[in-house]
């Protein structure tokens, strides 16, 4: 049976448990002892428990420009487990073109109606710590999360990827000593950071989508270090047409060749020798975006772990797991050096929607106002953007259907694109800016079902 998330519990008084099982929920439903508290994510609410007892809980965050992953890792004496996790879909894009778009509508106002008047340039700042709307928003969404997961749950860390890689362990020469070939997580860290620095392609003739291999710029039978300053990536025919030559002596028999190779090779030589004396730029790989999200983590009053994306991908690599977000949020850091999970559990997809737009009045694009003004959004106890589920009993579109209400002018009910009659609605979650869905086929790799069950019924 493939792996369900789990549900979320919280005890009398709104206090979060341990997330149960989803059989366990529906025989404490079904005997009367909680209630739905919450449709997505599902959330029971105890009515007889007060308290109760709850093991360390871990939220791990992934966050990413279009997807961040969520799971929520309980340490159990048995080991590390995955017990619920979500995909959050942001929406930058969108952000960006709202703005680009109410841009060119002030532009053209001011350009209308404030003609003569002196251009005003210094009047704008930006407070400290300001971040584009478009990436405000992700780290918004991320930090909504983060507060309602800790109160649906009993989180009791964080951890988030902050950087590509930990530029700081390269620089102690302790640690500079690498064992990059078996595989060590410091040498995988140097292993992504040098595919970084020479843009994923050989140093030398310039080939992509080549197994690279890690070359000694000095050879370490003359005397090289394994210091990343003494390290680049290349093919292995670079490699072993190098062999243990010197860079300046490889250059001068290069120069006598006349292969377009050597001459490829002759001419990148001078680049790889200015790039390895650039220092390492360790915030440069600290995406701001990240860094402010981990600033904010912190306001929960929870201990925040950082890891690196490296490090992430060694876990995930060293378990097998497949390329999924919430698994690689979830082999994030130290803990998620051994987690359990099942590839094929289903997440929960949360895709950010917005609270509609701010416009009273909806324009052309000329920036002249036309059809009507803005001016339901809530009636008859609905709200656009409210979970809904209609029983249409007759007619064309007899049946159950479930999803977002739209409120339109006349006021008319439109759902999953027609109108359905208010008396046939049902509320099942108010509004939130979020729409829920299960990510499709898991990972990509789905565990196998047992014979003679039917299909599975989609929970919603
Ligand atoms: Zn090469």
């Amino acid at each position: 049976m493939q792996k369900q998330n789990c549900v979320l519990v919280l005890d009398k008084n709104k206090e979060p448990l341990m997330p149960c099982h989803p059989a366990r929920a529906r025989q404490l439903l079904k005997k009367g002892r909680a209630a739905v508290f919450r449709r997505h994510p599902f959330t029971i609410i105890l009515k007889d428990r007060e308290g109760g007892e709850t093991q360390p809980l871990e939220l791990k965050i992934d966050p990413g420009a279009k997807v961040t992953g969520l799971p929520l890792v309980a340490e159990f004496p048995r080991g590390r487990e995955v017990l619920w996790a979500a995909e959050l879909h942001h929406r930058g894009e969108q952000v960006r073109e709202a703005l680009h778009r109410r841009r060119g509508y002030r532009r053209f106002r001011r350009y209308r109606k404030t003609r003569y008047r002196e251009p005003r340039f210094s009047n704008r700042g930006r407070p400290e710590g300001w971040l584009p709307p478009s990436l405000e928003s992700r780290v918004a969404n991320i930090l909504t999360w983060g507060k309602r997961l800790c109160r649906w749950s009993p989180v009791t860390a964080v951890s988030v990827e902050l950087a590509k890689f930990d530029t700081q362990k390269f620089q102690h020469p302790e640690i500079s000593g690498i064992e990059y070939q078996q595989g060590e997580l410091s040498g995988y860290e140097v292993r992504e950071y040098l595919l970084e620095k020479y843009g994923r392609r050989c140093a030398y003739c310039g080939k992509e989508d080549v197994p690279l291999e890690v070359d000694h710029v000095v050879p370490k039978s003359r005397g090289g270090t394994d210091r990343v300053s003494n390290l680049t990536l290349a093919c292995r025919e670079c490699n072993r047409a190098k062999g243990n030559r010197l860079l300046q002596e490889w250059l001068e028999d290069l120069k006598k060749s006349r292969r377009a190779v050597d001459r490829k090779r002759a001419e990148n030589i001078p680049k790889v020798l200015s790039l390895l004396k650039e220092p390492l730029k360790g915030a440069a790989f600290i995406n701001a975006t990240r860094y402010a999200l981990v600033e904010r983590l912190k306001a929960l009053g929870l201990p925040v772990f950082t890891a690196t994306a490296a490090q992430t991908k060694y876990n995930r690599a060293r378990q097998g797991y497949p390329k999924a977000h919430w698994i690689d949020a979830a082999c994030v850091g130290e803990t998620g050096e051994s987690v359990r999970l099942d590839p094929g559990m289903q997440a929960l997809k949360i895709t950010a929607r917005g609270h509609g737009s701010r416009r009273v009045q909806n324009v052309d694009r000329y920036g002249f106002p036309r059809g009507e003004p803005k001016r339901v959004r809530r009636f008859m106890g609905f709200a656009t953007g409210d979970l809904v589920k209609a029983v249409i009993p007759t007619g064309k579109y007899a049946g159950v259907h479930v999803g977002r209400v739209a409120i339109r002018s006349r006021p008319g009910f439109r759902l999953n694109g027609f109108d359905v009659h208010p008396k046939h609605l049902r509320l099942l979650q108010r509004a939130d800016g979020y729409e829920y869905d299960w990510v499709k086929g898991g990972s990509g790799v789905s565990s196998p079902r047992p014979e003679g069950r039917g299909p599975r019924r989609r929970v919603i």
